[in-house]
């Protein structure tokens, strides 16, 4: 059985801030788990110390996040038998005593991420335990980026390319702005930006910058862009020629009344250097915040060793093909 406290009413929500709007609300939750969980505020407490280098791509930017706390995440077990086997741990029955939520919707909590990327970083889960797929969801993702977005950017990562929890519906905000795609997003469309859809002011480009092939879907009609997202999807299956959701991790702004997404369409999960021994390997499991331009490692070693030719090498390995990719570039 779940906590019976776990839904915060919104009279204890508000002793820790406004609850005027939904992105003030989780803000407001957020004070309140640091208040009364230790282990969520050592965490975000320890994101004050953490270590960030960065490197210049030419117009775009690839930070490092030396972030022990993630090394869960990164080294997740995520294949059928390990999955399993474990304990699932965003189920509702399996959260601390301590985690507290809002609801969104008939289906989903926000939950405070005890292990942060951001120092505001939110879980947004199914309330049951069914498996993370963005078909049947989508429309979701649109409202809660568009609810979220004044403070949060929202991110999707499939179930084999980043989410360490593949087997149970989820999705994840993080502060806006931190992410260094978001605030290339304008240049990157007028530099390489081709239109390849566009009815209303929904429009799809593909773009192409100097380490990544992705889509960029924008517009301010839910439905429309809805309807495109699902073609794209549908595109991809075909030309993969796969059944399952195509590889990819998601990423959905929202400003000026428009949402931007950005759709990265990945070949695998994680790159060579993930699997080598030794002083070869580089631990790191590239999702949707890695793609958007902030890869996180949780091992010193990897923050020290990591260089331009070998993050070229990374997101080489991950990227969708440029054959496939220009493939999909006809919906
Ligand atoms: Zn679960």
């Amino acid at each position: 059985m779940p906590n019976p406290n776990l839904i915060i009413p919104k009279s204890e929500l508000e002793q820790s801030g406004s609850s005027a709007s939904l992105s003030s609300g989780v803000i407001a939750l957020l004070n309140q788990q640091k208040q009364s969980w230790d282990l969520c505020r050592r965490n975000y407490d320890d994101l004050n110390n953490i270590q960030i280098k960065s490197f210049d791509f030419s117009k775009i930017e690839i930070k490092i996040q030396f972030n022990p706390g993630r090394i869960k995440s990164t080294s997740a077990k995520v294949d059928k038998d390990s999955i399993k086997n474990r304990k699932c741990f965003l189920c509702l029955d399996n959260l601390p005593v301590e985690q507290r939520g809002i609801p969104f919707n008939k289906d989903f909590l926000i939950l405070c991420n005890p292990f942060p990327i951001f120092k505001e970083h939110f879980t947004i889960v199914n309330k049951m335990h069914v498996p993370q797929t963005i078909v049947g969801n989508f429309l979701t993702f649109l409202q809660l980026a568009k609810e979220l977005g004044d403070t949060l950017t929202l991110f999707y990562n499939g179930p084999k390319c980043g989410a360490s929890a593949p087997d149970h519906m989820h999705f994840q905000a993080g502060s806006k702005g931190v992410m260094p795609i978001e605030s290339e997003y304008d240049s990157s469309k007028a530099l390489s930006g081709k239109i390849i859809y566009e009815k209303g002011n929904t429009v799809l480009f593909a773009v192409v910058d100097n380490l990544r092939k992705m889509f960029f879907l924008e517009g301010s009609e839910e439905k429309e862009i809805e309807s495109v997202f699902y073609k794209l999807i549908g595109k991809m299956q075909e030309l993969l020629g796969i059944d399952d959701e195509p590889m990819l991790n998601i990423i959905g702004m929202y400003e000026n009344n428009k949402w931007k997404i950005i759709i990265f369409p990945r070949a695998k999960h994680r790159p060579d250097y993930f699997f080598l021994n030794d002083s070869g390997k580089i631990m790191v499991s590239p999702a949707a915040v890695d793609m958007s331009g902030l890869i996180i490692v949780p091992r010193h070693e990897d923050f020290d060793k990591i260089s331009k030719e070998k993050i070229i090498k990374i997101f080489d390995q991950v990227c969708l093909g440029e054959n496939k990719f220009y493939g999909l570039a006809t919906i």
